[in-house]
């Protein structure tokens, strides 16, 4: 059986329905993707590596993160923190605003919990999961850690996969986030980034100046995501264009390229082929922004997938 570990912070989403109501549900790019991939590729086992406290949201999330098949052996228990929390508002025009409490979250202790029997355990693994949002997130004085834990996966043969998800206001400048970005490219076998996020960080503003930029590391498979528009991989210096049938009927983009990531990963554990993964990935993301929400409905998702081959 092939695995994947997806480490990150999953938030309790708070989400107002009317003046007097709000919806909660969970949310974190990480979890996402993970959620995605096990939905549609049930045969690979799916881990998500975080950290969340003892109080009874975090119970309800490790529940919710069992319901959806995911392996919680590296949901670690932190003693005093709690999970960290957004709150999202839609406007009368369909603006999204989004309030955070994230910044003392239990996610951010994730690595002193990646102990040597942890990593031992993940060393086993196929696949090996971060993004730029699980780096901002971790606490600065554990990076050095992260960066040796990362280190000794991909020397065991894990794969490294990184996508940039780049979010400004998660760091403290643009230059300790290129510092951190420039060791997550360096020791990464695959990455997924979408043009948007790197245009700020690196003035490139197409597939093909992602591309250029990333020849200076050495990635054995890059995917590169820009909305609507193709996408362009290269494996092995081969460069492919994969043309995207755009959805008209675009309720919420949030997660289209959480969903992309985890179905691209488990088409690709499962053995499908470049351009057959990106067809995959592209389906569910267009399934997920035709519903309001992080997480689609399962049967409206499963029958998307259902419709595109799996
Ligand atoms: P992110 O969520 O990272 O900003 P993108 O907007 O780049 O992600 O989109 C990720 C993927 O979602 C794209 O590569 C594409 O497959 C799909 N996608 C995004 N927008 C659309 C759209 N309007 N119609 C169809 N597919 C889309």
């Amino acid at each position: 059986m092939k695995n994947i570990y997806f480490m990150g912070e999953c938030m309790v989403e708070l989400r107002a329905m009317s003046a007097a109501t709000l919806h909660q549900s969970f949310a974190g790019d990480v979890y996402n993707s993970a959620v995605y991939l096990k939905r549609s590729f049930p045969q690979v086992a799916t881990s998500v590596v975080t950290a969340l406290g003892q109080d009874n949201l975090s119970k309800k999330m490790l529940e919710r993160f069992e319901s959806e098949q995911l392996d919680t052996q590296f949901v670690f228990a932190h003693d005093s923190k709690v999970p960290g929390m957004y709150y999202i508002e839609t406007d009368a025009f369909g603006e999204r605003s989004f309030t955070y409490w994230r910044s003392d979250s239990a996610a951010k202790k994730v690595v002193s919990f990646l102990n040597t029997d942890v990593v031992k355990q993940l060393s086993q693994g196929d696949m090996f999961f971060f993004s730029g949002i699980s780096l901002a997130v971790i606490d600065e004085n554990a990076r050095e850690d992260f960066w040796r834990v990362v280190k000794q996966l991909k020397s065991a043969g894990v794969k490294i996969v990184f996508d940039p998800n780049y979010r400004a206001r998660l760091w403290n400048s643009v230059d300790e986030t290129k510092t951190q970005y420039d060791l997550a490219f360096g020791l990464a076998d695959v990455t997924l980034p979408g043009v948007e996020d790197l245009t700020t960080l690196y003035d490139v503003h197409s597939v093909e100046d992602v591309i250029e930029y990333l020849k200076i590391y050495n990635i054995d498979e890059i995917i590169v995501k820009n909305g609507p528009e193709s996408v362009i991989t290269q494996l092995d210096n081969t460069l492919q264009s994969h043309t995207i049938i755009p959805v008209t009927n675009v309720v919420d983009t949030t997660s289209a390229g959480d969903a992309f990531n985890g179905v691209y990963l488990g088409a690709r554990l499962s053995g499908k082929s470049i351009a057959d993964a990106v067809q995959l990935g592209a389906k569910a993301a267009g399934a997920v922004i035709q519903q309001p929400g992080a997480i689609a409905p399962k049967d409206v998702f499963q029958l998307a997938m259902a419709k595109a081959g799996i």
